[in-house]
């Protein structure tokens, strides 16, 4: 921004903001509060309109997020709104299973006092995680929301780019970026393809209240037909992710609360008493879905628009972050050296950075369901062998959960806890 150059160019033109960022779920804004902290504007734009966003049963999941995506929501001065709602994650159990058996005496333990920096992360609720991102949204006077708005069209040229709504409306901006999910229109406006598959599961998705406490443990069943997950919330509460086949987990959502439950006892075991409903139930048919490329001419993709990837290792939204973190620090950066934030050679940063990390995560998620879910018993005994095998060396255990805990890799500034 500081480059002369850049300056006389840049006074000339008008923008309604230096952002333009196409969907307004959880990445995008996010990113536009991440962007704020450096001083960049941003239109945060979504379909969807406010109440219904804000709404208790919205979403279903709960997210466990990994200690350096708190350390960025605390960066962000977000932290302190969600901590009373937030369950820390002190222990991972994961273990092969099927229904009415319980576990496999072969287990993997991850406990978070084999590293230092404290908790492997927190499970939070989309309603408190939505919540507080819209609000902090409404409060800041960089950023200016559209709910309601569905994009239609987006264009660029040297200087700027323009995105059309459906109501023909148009917003202009130096940067696009896209937000929208794993079906971005803004990836496949911009000619990026995609590639990806459907997994043939559906994930059953609710929170369970429970007789006994759960210590902050949390659990992962590999059944046959696909993981069960059983995720420490707070109170006496654990939110579950239950994959099936498609057909199944229709079957099983069909039946009343009562008969849900008595299909679910067996998977879930008895060792945290008895179990009930503590919510609404939802659904997620679970695919993979990576764009080809990260950029384009003015345009970036963050989150599900860029990577869509299996549920199973909990990792799909702590990835959002990351390209989050990693985009603003290279947004800022640039501006601070006075270049065009949008050029192609400050984008590819960003997509050099990602690149590496986006394509480890699909491979290895994608990798571990299909190992995972089947009852071969070859793979049953290999994968066995393989956790009892990691589960007794201590540097690849603490390996693993430093992995878990995002602590590793080049970390952009934010995801350390320090302000862009
Ligand atoms: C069962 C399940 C459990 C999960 N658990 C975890 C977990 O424990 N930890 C974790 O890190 N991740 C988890 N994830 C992944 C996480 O849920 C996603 O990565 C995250 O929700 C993606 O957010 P997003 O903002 O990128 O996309 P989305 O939530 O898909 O938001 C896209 C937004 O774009 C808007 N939009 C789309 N098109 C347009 C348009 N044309 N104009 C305007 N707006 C538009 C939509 O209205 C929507 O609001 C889980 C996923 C599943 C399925």
């Amino acid at each position: 921004m500081d480059n002369p150059a850049n300056r006389v160019i840049f006074a000339a033109m008008t923008y309604d903001s230096d952002l333009l960022i196409i969907g307004g779920g959880l990445n995008g804004p996010l990113l536009a509060l991440a962007a704020a902290q450096a001083g960049f504007t941003a239109t945060v734009i979504d379909a969807a309109d406010s109440a219904t966003q804000r709404s208790d049963n919205f979403d279903g999941r709960s997210y466990a997020l990994a200690l350096a995506s708190q350390q960025m929501l605390t960066a962000l001065g977000l932290w302190d709104a969600l901590a009373a709602n937030a369950q820390p994650m002190l222990d991972i159990k994961v273990s092969d299973g099927r229904a009415g058996e319980g576990p496999s005496p072969f287990f993997l333990h991850f406990d978070h006092h084999e590293i230092e920096e404290g908790p492997m992360g927190f499970m939070v609720e989309d309603r408190y995680l939505r919540r507080t991102l819209l609000d902090a949204v409404t409060a800041n006077p960089l950023i200016r929301h559209m709910t309601g708005a569905r994009v239609v069209a987006q264009s660029c040229d040297m200087l700027r780019a323009e995105v059309t709504l459906a109501s023909g409306q148009t917003v202009t901006g130096r940067l696009i970026i896209g937000c929208d999910g794993r079906t971005s229109g803004t990836a496949s406006r911009a000619g990026i393809t995609r590639t990806g598959w459907d997994y043939g599961q559906t994930a059953l998705v609710c929170a369970i209240a429970h007789e006994k406490p759960h210590h902050g443990c949390a659990h992962q069943f590999f059944m046959p037909p696909g993981p069960l997950a059983i995720l420490p919330l707070t109170g006496n509460r654990s939110s579950i992710v239950w994959s099936e086949s498609h057909d199944q987990a229709a079957a099983i959502n069909a039946l009343s609360d009562a008969d849900y439950l008595s299909v679910l006892r067996p998977r879930f075991g008895d060792f945290l008493g008895e179990i009930s409903l503590a919510g609404a139930r939802f659904t997620y048919p679970l695919s993979l879905s990576l764009a080809s490329g990260l950029t384009a001419d003015r345009l970036a993709l963050v989150g599900d628009a860029a990577h869509g990837i299996h549920p199973i290792a909990g990792q799909g939204l702590n990835a959002g972050f990351r390209d989050i973190a990693a985009l603003a620090e290279v947004m800022t950066d640039a501006a601070r050296r006075g270049e065009d934030i949008a050029s192609p050679m400050v984008l590819s940063r960003y997509a050099e950075w990602r690149r590496f990390d986006i394509a480890s995560l699909a491979g290895a998620t994608d990798t571990f369901n299909r190992l995972f879910s089947n009852d071969n018993a070859l793979l049953r005994g290999l994968r066995d062998l393989g956790m009892g095998l990691v589960n007794a060396a201590p540097t690849l255990r603490r390996t693993f959960i430093r992995e878990a805990a995002g602590l590793t890799g080049d970390l952009p500034r934010l995801l350390t806890g320090k302000p862009l």
